[in-house]
């Protein structure tokens, strides 16, 4: 049994093979020769359409759901075998023998009531946690009528099993007098006992969980029509709306044209749990997206068609048209397209159907002068220093003559061979010219030399180089030329003393926020944001 499988990170590639991996797995060496649901006839569903259980947990406060979602969390993530950083977005996936699970992190009832409230049923199966050493209370009464009323499949984890005052018994009995007969009782809900402090037969509830998700016709069309719930909101100050969905069907591609009540918008960018920037996402997974203009509700949903790939033809007719406007009063027309604030690409990829795929992915801020197969010539570089473009190529070469004139006409040319490094780079370039303008002065420039994990915050040795890193300003994390992210410093510090400036030649330690994916290395930026009058 492999326990924390390694995903692979969320590109249009990869959505590809994670939906085939999704296979029936109806025997289980610990659970199946044991439970009577196991021996339960499965619906036959065609792997293709499966999608994962999204899971809610529900009971009584302090009987432990949060531990037990964090243990979840922890002991399959996926995040620190990617570098990437567990983000809170309402929900988070893992996988699990070979197969997804979707959990909704915010547990308890009120989201579970609220989500139902709107029409929007988007939970699977409930857990519902009982501590061991209490037994039955009234939001576990509660939770069980939200239950029933729901009419959704559930199971009971039986949770503090550690403890010592546990009565694993008495809970039973208790349940039975709420109308919930378990499995060893004789009825049908299926009982584990589990430990969220110790991680105690959290495998078994996994395992259960598939179990009883395999008996029900979870299915999805990754290829329909986009429906996706919305299950939290909020606002960023830089970034604007933010809203956190659990598709429901099709897939959600950055890009996209979305619906909302009246409201029509496009799909700005896409976040996973893990804090990376994905290009699409597929039934059952959770993404944060920006692209709203006005907040919607927790338990609305999204709608959409599903966006036809763009063909190539029509990507370069399109071009065409660009280019001959911009022949006939070029300088005007630049102006006024930068007015617009677009970043120019003149694309190159190695075939047409990858070309295709990046194409019909991209955000409205990016737009493509020229779309063409094979390796980067110097008519390429023409173009784009024509009509002030940046190449970006997709496993190709770029000639040598084409190197040189790019030099010679400054004209930057960006290679890639991982489609979602493309898609990442280009999302970083539309951040940027969505902020607001704004001009910057430099304070302090350090250099990263040492990390540490202490509490699970991640702190980062800086030895300042030139000025002085300030705590009070905001800081840019540079790798090379590369700006890999921004952030704020919550802390910053000498050894254990808290100090506001670390001046040049000396060293420091800090912790930003928020984290990001820094490597030994990288360059910190303090700097002073000047408001253009
Ligand atoms: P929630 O309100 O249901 O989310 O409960 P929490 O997850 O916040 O847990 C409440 C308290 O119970 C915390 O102090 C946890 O550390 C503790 N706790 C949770 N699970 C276990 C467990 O399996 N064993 C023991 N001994 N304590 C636990």
């Amino acid at each position: 049994m492999t326990r924390g499988k390694v995903r692979k990170d969320n590109t249009l590639v990869d959505m590809k093979t994670r939906t085939k991996s999704i296979s029936i797995n109806k025997t289980s060496k610990k659970s199946g020769s044991t439970l009577p649901l196991n021996k339960r006839k499965l619906p036959s569903i065609s792997p293709k359409n499966r999608r994962p259980p999204i899971v809610t947990f529900m009971g009584h406060v302090d009987h432990g759901k949060t531990t037990l979602l964090d243990t979840i969390r922890n002991t399959n993530v996926i995040a620190k075998e990617h570098g990437g950083i567990t983000q809170h977005i309402g929900a988070y996936q893992i996988w699990y023998q070979g197969r997804a699970i979707t959990f909704i992190d915010t547990p308890g009832h009120a989201a579970f009531a609220k989500m139902r409230a709107h029409g929007a049923k988007v939970t699977d199966i409930v857990v519902l946690v009982i501590a061991a050493n209490d037994g039955v209370k009234p939001q576990t009464r509660e939770a069980i009528q939200h239950i029933k009323t729901a009419k959704v499949p559930f199971l009971v984890a039986l949770n503090k099993i550690d403890l010592p005052e546990a009565n694993v018994e008495r809970v039973k009995g208790q349940l039975a007098e709420e109308g919930v007969v378990v499995e060893s009782y004789g009825g049908k809900i299926p009982i584990i006992e589990v430990s969220g402090k110790t991680g105690k037969n959290i495998d078994q509830l996994l395992e259960m969980i598939l179990l009883l998700s395999d008996l029900e016709e979870l299915k999805a069309d990754p290829q329909g029509e986009v429906e996706a719930v919305v299950i939290e909101t909020r606002q960023d100050h830089r970034k604007g709306i933010l809203a956190s969905l659990l598709v429901k069907n099709g897939t959600l591609r950055v890009g996209s044209k979305i619906t909302l009540g009246d409201q029509t918008a496009t799909v700005r960018a896409l976040t996973d749990a893990e804090g990376k920037t994905v290009t699409e996402a597929g039934p059952a997974t959770p993404v944060e997206m920006l692209g709203l203009k006005t907040l919607p509700q927790v338990g609305q949903t999204i709608g959409g068609k599903q966006e036809k790939m763009e063909t190539f033809q029509v990507v370069q007719a399109k071009s065409k048209q660009v280019l001959t406007k911009k022949e006939g009063t070029e300088s005007e027309e630049i102006e006024k397209e930068e007015e617009k604030q677009t970043i120019r690409v003149v694309l190159k990829a190695d075939v047409s159907g990858t070309l295709e795929a990046i194409t019909s992915n991209l955000s409205e801020e990016v737009e493509i002068v020229a779309a063409g197969v094979g390796e980067v010539n110097e008519s390429d570089i023409l173009l784009a220093s024509a009509t002030k473009a940046k190449i970006y190529a997709f496993n190709t070469k770029v000639s040598s003559s084409a190197k040189k004139l790019a030099e010679a006409e400054k004209v930057t040319i960006k290679t890639f061979n991982v489609i979602y490094h493309l898609f990442e780079d280009l999302e970083k370039q539309v951040l940027k010219i969505l902020e607001p303008t704004i001009d910057e002065e430099v304070v302090g420039e350090a250099n990263i030399i040492a990390q540490f994990e202490i509490r699970g915050e991640r702190i980062i040795g800086l030895r300042v180089t030139t000025g002085e890193i300030r705590k009070a300003f905001p800081i840019h994390l540079k790798r090379g030329e590369e700006l890999i992210a921004d952030a704020r410093i919550k802390t910053l510090r000498r050894g254990k003393e808290d100090i506001d400036t670390a001046k040049q030649g000396t060293e420091c330690g800090i912790v930003l926020k928020p984290q990001v994916d820094f490597k030994l290395g990288d360059m910190v930026i303090s700097y002073r944001k000047i408001e253009e009058t």
